[in-house]
């Protein structure tokens, strides 16, 4: 397996979004502003149905493919789901796993992350490993532990070598999709709880190669601020990723303020 480098990466989380044209015209869109975002790891990340046809505009190029979302088993009766095998089969170098979306509606926990994570990287999937904490829990003071835990518990098990290959993704659930971004101290604070924690389970030297995106309203004008924040790594972006110009200036911010902070 091959390491993470740590270098600007922002993912495109169209979720539940686009038709197979407007995926296809998207995509190709960021395909052609290649050498303004060369400087960053960008991932694609549509729905199922739209993964072959998305693979096929990204062919040979630099920009990768994730699913959002798989199943531990590689195969069997669990209709409706998708197997780490099928996506890694439909071209995808990334996977998400514990979205908070997931962990809200479809019942998803700490426990069935750590098991996807585990399928996933037994499929040369790189996992992009979602936590956050929501807004109760935030205005009770329990952010630490809500994160702390998610992390732990998505992470249970894992030997250094398999931790190399996660990209680590906090995104605070009340500023998902709401338009209320986390100041950069805000999301700085618990971006350094995170490599904090994660020095203390895997040492130094991997836990400052790990990279941590921040998503939460990410947008072109905040992208900037953000990403100059140490442990900043990049962006898990939603509605803004839906639209080739928001999203490519996010993916130029990111590189623009990654020179100023090297
Ligand atoms: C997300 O879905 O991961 C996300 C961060 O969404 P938005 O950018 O729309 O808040």
């Amino acid at each position: 397996m091959t390491p993470v480098t740590r270098k600007p990466c922002v993912a495109g989380n169209w979720k539940m979004n686009l038709t197979l044209g407007q995926a296809s015209d998207l995509a190709s869109a960021v395909v052609k502003s290649g050498p303004d975002i060369g400087g960053a790891e960008v991932v694609l990340i549509p729905p199922f149905t739209s993964l072959p046809r998305v693979k096929g505009v990204l062919e040979g190029g630099p920009v990768r493919l994730g699913g959002q979302n798989c199943h531990w088993e590689d195969k069997g009766a669990y209709t409706g789901e998708i197997s780490p095998l099928m996506l890694k089969e439909a071209g995808c170098r990334y996977v998400l796993i514990g979205h908070s979306e997931r962990r809200q509606y479809f019942g998803e926990t700490d426990a069935t992350v750590n098991k996807k994570i585990r399928a996933a990287l037994q499929h040369d999937l790189l996992p992009i490993f979602c936590m956050g904490e929501t807004l109760a829990e935030r205005e009770q003071g329990q952010t630490e532990i809500r994160i702390i835990g998610q992390l732990d518990g998505g992470l249970e098990g894992l030997t250094d070598d398999e931790f190399s290959q996660i990209v680590m993704a906090y995104e605070p659930v009340w500023a998902i999709g709401t338009g209320r971004t986390a100041s950069p101290g805000q999301a700085e604070e618990v971006q350094a709880l995170i490599r904090d924690r994660l020095s203390k389970k895997y040492g130094k030297e991997i836990s400052s190669y790990a990279i941590i995106l921040y998503g939460g309203s990410v947008k072109p004008d905040n992208a900037f601020s953000l990403y100059q924040e140490k442990n900043i790594d990049g962006f898990l972006v939603g509605g803004a990723s839906l639209e080739a110009g928001s999203f490519i200036t996010i993916i130029k911010e990111a590189i623009k303020a990654d020179r100023i902070k090297q």
